[in-house]
């Protein structure tokens, strides 16, 4: 049987994902900002928590790891690059390990760029990929710790994934990202009409997360480096895909 992903809003713009094996009943919680809107969110679906997958070790993914595990005695599994670094961890996990929820199955990636730590975790028998704060619908994570090397290297190889994978982020920074990438693509339809779906969403108390593969290569100008009209744009023409990228990423921090 498939996996169940449910994903709901924490704090200001974090998301929270649960993914639930129908089989099993085991249930994980990707990233843990908030105890609340967890546990109700476990409440409503009837699922009971028994992993949480960290991507990464800033406070408003891990702030809410301690309440969960004391109330449902889960496991953490978090970034070897972040041991000591993430509350009650009890395992660690770094590219290329198997991470188990009851009978689905993640494998891990290193995705670093955002910070040193990141790690993203791909469901491929559910098509699911958990990105944190690497790659978000229409933008991309901050790049600290990392360099913008490391963070196109990163997104590369989450936009090698099969179109049809879906991308769960760890923040909803759409309606932003896509002034961003107009100001990028004016001339790109896609982006034009992704937009146009973003401030729907919007008004109806909703946000596109989770997005795709295929519509991020289309639409997310940080996956959109290697186009020429991208790199026109960043003042980059002709310059390498990393190149445009970081041209990009610091335009993105000044707009
Ligand atoms: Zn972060």
């Amino acid at each position: 049987m498939p996996a169940e992903i449910r994903v709901f809003r924490c704090l200001d713009d974090n998301i929270g994902a649960l993914i639930h094996d129908p089989e099993t009943g085991a249930c994980a919680a990707i990233d843990a900002p908030e105890e609340k809107p967890i546990v109700a969110a476990l409440a409503e679906a009837g699922w009971r928590l028994s992993d949480i997958l960290v991507t990464h070790r800033h406070a408003d993914h891990v702030q809410g790891i301690e309440a969960l595990k004391a109330r449902f005695g889960c496991r953490v599994v978090a970034p070897a690059k972040a041991a000591g670094e993430v509350p009650g961890m009890d395992e660690t996990v770094r590219d290329g390990d198997t991470v188990r929820v009851g009978g689905l199955s993640a494998v891990v990636w290193d995705t670093p760029g955002h910070c040193r730590d990141h790690i993203a975790y791909w469901f491929a028998a559910d098509g699911a990929v958990f990105a944190g704060d690497t790659l978000f619908t229409l933008g991309c994570g901050r790049v600290s710790e990392s360099s913008y090397g490391e963070m196109w290297t990163s997104l590369s190889r989450l936009a090698a994934l099969p179109d049809a994978a879906r991308v769960y982020s760890g923040h909803d920074y759409t309606i932003a990202n896509a002034r961003f990438a107009l100001a990028v693509d004016p001339d790109n339809a896609a982006v034009k009409a992704r937009a146009a779906e973003a401030e729907r969403a919007k008004a109806e108390g909703r946000f596109l997360i989770p997005s795709t593969i295929g519509t991020e290569k289309a639409t997310n100008p940080f996956l959109r480096a290697g186009e020429p009209a991208v790199a026109r744009s960043a003042g980059q023409e002709g310059r390498d895909p990393a190149a445009v990228f970081q041209a990009l990423r610091e335009w993105k921090n000044r707009f």
